[in-house]
């Protein structure tokens, strides 16, 4: 071990801060991280990394860290061995099985872990508890893209790879902002404007940088993008500036389509969105005249009531224009958490089993029954969302939570505090001892990235492999040993060694990744699917058939959704999102000592209009209240945001101050994802400064 110490060691990993996907090297000497080296062999950054890759990993040896199971005793946590606590877990989940059967329990899976990990927390799901009630945390996210994206091109991930997005001739950014949420794609954009002279559109309510940077600048108002990309694709259409060839050859729905646009008209656009017609007709020409368009969106768009429908709009723009299935051209949503994309392709979703496949498709849903040995019911299990709303029933008895903070990331967070409270068993798998871990009766310590092997699929659908740099720290232990563990605990007969074992059984099952292997994985190699048992892979989607039986996508017939209805007296428009430096709700990059001295809380941005209406200053402590709660927070006077918009990351330090204190339940109504976005608060001053 004294030799072990002294030596330096470079091991291959992954980033774990973003779905960009970058790696490279970690240096580490014992567990001391010497430092992160990215090289030109790592295939979606090369050399490049932000602060978060380079150096937010200290917090893998913070003293935060969980090192061994707890079990509740009264309102206390104890240590136990793993022996006790699973004992525990096989016993409690046993006797609620066996008396309310398996739909009473919920499943969620972590957009952090591995995609091993989260395969095997969809198995334990519908293999030993018999339950399509298992969920990840795309819910608060992501969904609404992957549904609008389902629903006309059918597949539910990024159309090519980030290289493309450099050789497109117009790059159109809505509710995302790249610069702090995924930077090293931003920078990919910032260069193929400046070197190709790639074009820039960016509709958010933010002001942010990539805004600034942008050709045309759209600030719709709060909730409304969907009515000028419809209005936009209208108006396109009236011109005949659409791609009619590819429209009559590779997509259906098109005249009920055009029956659906009538009504978004550049004069309804205008009264709904706020933008004039002069920048509408603008955006139109810019597509018109662009040689390849592609779309990147993210929460400002997907945490929305009409959220779903707004990613379909986008593609229904990309459709019309003809661009799909060739470089430089397509649909991107921007993947938050880094494997995103990886925990939904691996059926960690209510309605869908590994490898995308549809549970009411009977032949894919048998070869699954074949493997697991027991029947899958076609029907889709309960959400996140939904999971609470039947604890509120009295239906749903118990949980188990691997790598999420509900507590802290789930809206209307009050009234989560209060469901988790009423759950008969909950258990609880994180690095930390999260808020929501304050709700559980056995928390397990689950190891971090840089401490296990697996793989981690990126926002581009590439597939790469991260190798174990430092041993688990103390008892804890990586996802998928304690998920089969607690599998063994319920009688199971699981016997993965390594995560490659869990690999090869993904890849015989879901034809996506039928020629995925750790073999074809090794090193800086990646693969990106849809994979086929040559190892050949699939970076750009589309060019010969979208997703559907007879290989044709279909025009969205999409609505308008009008926004939440607040009481007059919440007027201002409260809007949230990252920080380049923190990553998420920001449990990992609270405890990375640089960051946290960059950044040791969060702020409200407000208007210089509306501070000086209400007399606030830079600096000056304010309250939020919404109708669900009230935060304090110092605040920040600053025009990239405008007249009664605020704006609060969404990663605070403290729970007292936490964003989600005041969002409400009101979700996107396919997928009901939170409207996050969508809030709207009273503003009271409490010191001017
Ligand atoms: Fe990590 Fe994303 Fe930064 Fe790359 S861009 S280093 S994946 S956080």
């Amino acid at each position: 071990a004294a030799m072990r110490e002294t030596r330096t060691k470079k091991t291959k990993t992954v980033c774990t801060f973003c779905g960009v996907g970058c790696s490279f090297e970690v240096w580490t000497k014992g567990r001391k991280i010497l430092k992160i080296e990215p090289t030109e062999d790592a295939p979606v950054n090369s050399i490049s990394t932000c602060i978060k890759g380079k150096f937010g990993w200290d917090f893998v040896n913070s003293d935060q860290r969980l090192t061994h199971p707890l079990i509740r005793k009264g309102d206390e946590f104890v240590t136990a061995t793993w022996e006790e606590a699973l004992s525990v877990i096989g016993e409690k989940m046993g006797s609620i099985k066996q008396q309310y059967g398996g739909n009473a329990f919920g499943f969620v899976s972590s957009s952090k872990t591995t995609n091993e990990e989260a395969y095997l927390m969809q198995k334990l799901a519908r293999q030993i508890f018999e339950t399509n009630n298992v969920d990840n945390c795309s819910r608060y996210c992501q969904s609404p893209a992957t549904d609008g994206l389902l629903s006309t091109v059918g597949y539910g991930g990024d159309s090519g790879t980030i290289k493309d997005i450099e050789c497109a001739g117009l790059v159109i950014i809505i509710g995302a902002n790249p610069t702090e949420g995924h930077p090293v794609l931003a920078t990919r954009v910032k260069r193929a404007k400046k070197l190709n002279g790639q074009k820039l559109i960016v509709s958010d309510l933010r002001k942010h940088e990539m805004a600034d940077r942008s050709d045309l600048y759209l600030h719709p108002k709060q909730g409304s993008d969907l009515v000028w990309l419809a209005a936009v694709t209208k108006y396109i259409i009236d011109q005949g500036w659409h791609d009619e060839a590819f429209i009559r050859e590779r997509v259906n729905q098109y005249d009920e389509y055009l029956a659906v646009l009538e009504k978004y008209t550049l004069d309804y656009a205008e009264e709904v969105t706020g933008l004039s017609k002069e920048q509408l007709m603008e955006a139109a020409k810019i597509i018109h005249e662009a040689d390849g368009t592609c779309v990147l969106w993210g929460m400002g768009v997907t945490q929305n009531i009409a959220g779903s429908h707004t990613s379909a709009a986008i593609a229904n723009l990309l459709l019309a224009t003809g661009n799909f299935g060739r470089p430089g051209a397509g649909a991107y949503p921007l993947r938050g958490h880094n494997n995103v994309q990886g925990s939904c392709d691996m059926g960690t979703l209510p309605q869908w089993l590994p490898g995308n496949q549809r549970l009411t498709d009977a032949a894919a849903r048998a070869v699954f029954e074949e493997a697991y040995g027991v029947s899958i019911s076609p029907e889709a299990g309960l959400t996140n969302i939904e999971m609470l709303q039947e604890v509120e029933k009295g239906r749903l008895k118990a949980m188990y939570l691997m790598g999420e903070d509900m507590a802290w990331v789930d809206s209307n967070s009050n009234h989560v505090h209060e469901m988790l409270g009423k759950l008969d068993f909950f258990v609880v798998q994180d690095v930390f001892f999260t808020k929501t871990a304050q709700f559980a009766d056995v928390v397990l310590p689950a190891s971090p990235s840089l401490e296990k092997d697996g793989t981690f699929t990126n926002t581009e659908r590439r597939v790469q492999r991260l190798y174990q740099a430092l041993e688990p720290l103390e008892k804890s232990k990586p996802d998928w040993w304690i998920i089969q563990q607690v599998a063994k605990a319920m009688g199971a007969d699981w016997n993965y060694s390594h995560p490659s074992e869990i690999m090869d059984e993904i890849a015989s099952l879901a034809p996506i990744f039928a020629g995925v292997s750790y073999d074809r994985l090794e090193g800086w190699d990646s693969l990106i699917w849809p994979v086929q048992k040559d190892g050949s892979d699939e970076p750009l989607l589309y060019t010969e058939r979208f997703n559907f039986p007879d290989n044709k996508a279909r025009f969205s017939l999409v609505d308008y959704v009008q926004p939440v209805d607040y009481e007059k007296e919440f007027d201002l428009t409260l809007n949230n999102g990252r920080l380049l430096e923190h990553f998420h709700e920001g449990n990992m990059t609270n405890k990375s000592k640089g960051i946290q001295y960059k950044l040791p809380e969060v702020f409200v941005e407000v208007s210089p209009e509306l501070a000086r209406e209400r007399g606030v200053q830079d600096g000056s402590t304010v309250r939020l209240i919404s109708p669900y709660g009230f935060i304090k927070l110092r605040s920040i006077v600053t025009d990239r945001v405008q007249g009664n918009e605020l704006y609060v990351p969404m990663h605070s330090v403290s729970h007292e101050n936490a964003i989600n204190i005041l969002t409400g339940s009101v979700g996107d109504v396919r997928t009901q994802t939170p409207a996050y976005k969508q809030t709207k608060v009273r503003m009271e001053v409490i010191n001017v400064k």
